[in-house]
């Protein structure tokens, strides 16, 4: 299953909400999902159609503890993705948009309904189940809430923002998109919406991830500076062979020739090593210094 179908997974097994929040995660579905319909008569009808049969389920549940079917009442599901209420039912629609609070031509789910922060989070999880999802974590972090209006967008952003969660909005066809791209915000959102599991494998992830990359750049950084000193000493080398064989060490100053030789003795040796090998020791940049001053010798006789 996808990442998103686990979060709905979860959410949807959600139970101890209270009335209010409740009544707050079923304005979101039915008004995010654009379920509330009027037929050409003027009759309305609410139809949930989803892809994925537990929201259908999840609206079955609600629509149950908040009496406004009766229990184990299947007659309503005519599949197991589609949740159907039709002129048959008007008594039930009736106290449904009343428990909503949904006035005619509303778009939005009314302010009253998520009024306290615990409602909030219902209808943010009700949103979520609706229009929501997000991308499979492995392969970077993107969540999103595709709106069918612009104020749709808005009240979700603002929601949203409650939480210190900054979402952005971007047109896409006909649809507005609000998302969040940031790591700790999906984070946060999976916490505020009650999507616990979801949210500690998605901090695993996040863990072993960051672990993966600050272990690759410790050893891309040992790899470079081992390679840079390897280069150094090579070309250390290099430049005191030639001094030995067209200058010779009999002619250098004692400190140069002294390194001179130690370094064609240790060619793995670090700096620092090869100032402990001096008797008296020297110091990794009085050693730097000697070696710069070979390699500036080396290059004048290459000239002549
Ligand atoms: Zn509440």
């Amino acid at each position: 299953m996808s990442f998103s179908g686990e979060v709905k997974e979860e959410l949807v097994r959600i139970e101890n909400d209270a009335r209010h929040c409740q009544i707050a995660e079923l304005a979101a579905i039915l008004i995010y999902s654009g379920a509330v319909r009027t037929d050409g008569s003027d009759v309305k009808r609410i139809l949930i159609q989803s892809d994925a049969p537990f929201v259908t389920t999840r609206c079955l549940m609600l629509f149950e503890k908040l009496s406004l079917i009766s229990k184990n009442d299947r007659s309503n599901l005519q599949d197991q993705n589609t949740f159907s209420l039709d002129k048959n039912d008007s008594g039930v629609i009736k106290r449904t948009l009343q428990t909503i609070k949904y006035k005619e031509g509303d778009k939005l789910v009314n302010p009253l309904v998520i009024k306290s922060l615990c409602c909030k989070r219902s209808f943010l999880r009700g949103a979520f189940l609706s229009i929501g999802s997000m991308s499979n974590p492995q392969k970077g972090y993107h969540l999103e809430f595709v709106c069918s209006d612009t104020q749709q967008a808005v009240q979700l952003v603002e929601t949203l923002a409650f939480y210190e969660i900054h979402a952005k909005v971007v047109a896409r066809k006909k649809y507005q998109v609000v998302y969040i791209k940031e790591s700790e915000e999906i984070v946060e959102l999976l916490n505020v919406i009650g999507a616990h599991v979801a949210l500690m494998n998605l901090e695993n992830l996040r863990i072993l991830k960051d672990m993966r990359n600050s272990i690759n750049r410790k050893v891309n950084c040992e790899a470079a500076n081992i390679t840079k000193t390897v280069n150094a000493a090579a070309k250390q080398i290099d430049d005191i062979q030639y001094i030995k064989d067209h200058y010779g060490f009999d002619n250098l100053a004692d400190n140069l020739r002294e390194v001179a030789e130690l370094r064609l003795e240790r060619p793995d040796a670090t700096l620092k090593e090869l100032g402990e090998y001096l008797t008296p020791a020297v110091g990794k940049s009085g050693v730097n210094h000697r070696l710069r001053k070979l390699g500036e010798l080396a290059a004048k006789l290459r000239e002549v």
